[in-house]
């Protein structure tokens, strides 16, 4: 009585065995007293989310379908773990916002996290997003729903993470008010960043997901090496610190040291440094606004020792300015782009579409299919559908 019995913080973490999932669960695991794992998603790699499953014991566990239910349900039972295993969109959706839970890690990749990180910033949980997709597609939806359930949204991207720890506490009066200049978003420039417009005609998607500073996901691979993430996190920027467009800059940084930077009306510029990591974001975001050890080594500016900085090129990498100019559209544009993007990366990871033509399928798309309004979730999902099919159209008609 009276003596003050914190609980351990429930933690959902969505996406549990992809990249950013098991970097979540390694920092959890480093603070068994705060965080306690609630529920698990995986989709393809059933074994290794048996193994997490073992590993963390949650409460629950959701795989995609009946079949990877029966086969992960009997795993849990030879290892003698109770699990309750959940299915499909329903099933993440449920553990996303089950009462029980304080905090969800939204770590899916594409368009197939949005339903369930919705669902987590409708049950007004908090919320650290990794999806990006999620919010690039639904932005206005997805801000909106964060204001009207008082959901604690907070970036795990490490540029967005980098802005978050720039800005002052009330940066939601508006970035004008708090005497925001700019925000500069840095990028790595990626795997092909010094390769002429030739030679990425011959790049394979071994060479793509070979980043030279981060371990991620095969998309977001691509995505880094097409210049695409970066087009994908200004919007993500935008809706985040409702900044627009113009207000944020792309500096290519190819030691990823800095993680992003704010420019003041007063000439000041703050920046976050860390080492290439995402278990810093992760463990700032978990703990905010507290402060926890994330495995992380401290950062060696000796060994550093220089940091450069270039301008992008739209030329060679014309997915930004695409992207941008999707951003400046508004409406259903973002929501085309992604889609068109998810196609076009699939393709390309598949061998069926040389690496230039990616930004060339989402041109096309994006030329093909009117910006609209979009009031509701329907109509976002249904930009998405048709520009997957107009993607896949223009791959049939390639012939690939
Ligand atoms: P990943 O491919 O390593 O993992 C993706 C996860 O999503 C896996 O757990 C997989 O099982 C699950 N998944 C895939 N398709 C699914 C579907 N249709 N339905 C349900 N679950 C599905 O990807 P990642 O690198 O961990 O990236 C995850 C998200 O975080 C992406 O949106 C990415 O842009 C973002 N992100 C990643 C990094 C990074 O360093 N990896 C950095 C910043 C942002
Ligand atoms: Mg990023």
């Amino acid at each position: 009585m009276g003596c003050d019995v914190s609980h351990a913080q429930q933690v959902t973490v969505l996406g549990a065995t992809g990249s950013i999932g098991l970097s979540t669960l390694d920092v959890i695991a480093r603070h068994p007293e705060q965080y306690q794992v609630f529920a698990l998603s995986g989709f393809s790699r059933i074994d290794e989310l048996l193994g997490l499953c073992v590993q963390h014991r949650p409460v629950c566990a959701v795989v995609p379908d009946e079949a990877a239910a029966a086969r992960l349900r009997q795993g849990l039972a030879t290892a003698q773990v109770g699990v309750e295993v959940l299915v499909g969109e329903a099933g993440l959706c449920q553990v996303a916002s089950a009462p029980e839970v304080d905090t969800v890690m939204a770590a899916i990749v594409g368009a197939a996290g949005l339903r369930p990180t919705l669902a987590a910033v409708e049950a007004g949980k908090k919320v650290l997003l990794a999806n990006k997709e999620a919010l690039v597609m639904s932005g206005a939806l997805f801000m909106q729903a964060v204001q009207r359930s008082g959901a604690v949204l907070l970036p795990i991207d490490s540029e967005h993470n980098a802005i978050f720890q720039c800005l002052p506490a009330d940066y939601g009066r508006g970035l004008e008010a708090v005497g925001v200049r700019r925000i500069l978003l840095t990028a790595s420039g990626g795997p092909f960043r010094e390769l002429s417009a030739e030679a990425l005609h011959d790049v394979t998607p071994e060479q793509a997901c070979a980043h030279p500073n981060w371990s991620m996901g095969r998309k977001i691979s691509v995505d880094s090496a097409s210049m695409m993430n970066k087009g994908l996190e200004l919007i993500e920027a935008c809706w985040l610190f409702d900044a627009p467009p113009s207000k944020v800059e792309v500096v290519v940084h190819p030691q990823s040291v800095i993680h992003s930077l704010v420019d003041y009306v007063d000439g000041s510029v703050l920046a976050q440094l860390g080492n290439p990591d995402m278990r810093t974001p992760i463990a700032h975001a978990l703990a905010w606004p507290r402060r926890i050890a994330s495995g992380v080594a401290p950062l060696d500016l000796f060994a550093i020792a220089r940091l450069d900085f270039q301008t992008p090129d739209d030329q060679r990498f014309p997915c930004l300015r695409l992207a941008r100019e999707a951003a400046q559209a508004g409406g259903s544009a973002p929501a085309t782009l992604n889609a068109a993007n998810e196609i076009a990366v699939e393709a390309f990871l598949q061998g069926r579409i040389r690496f230039p033509e990616i930004a060339r399928i989402i041109a096309q798309v994006l030329e093909q299919q009117p910006v609209e309004p979009v009031a509701s979730l329907e109509a976002v999902f249904e930009a998405d559908r048709r520009a997957r099919e107009l993607s896949r159209h223009w791959l049939e008609r390639q012939g690939r």
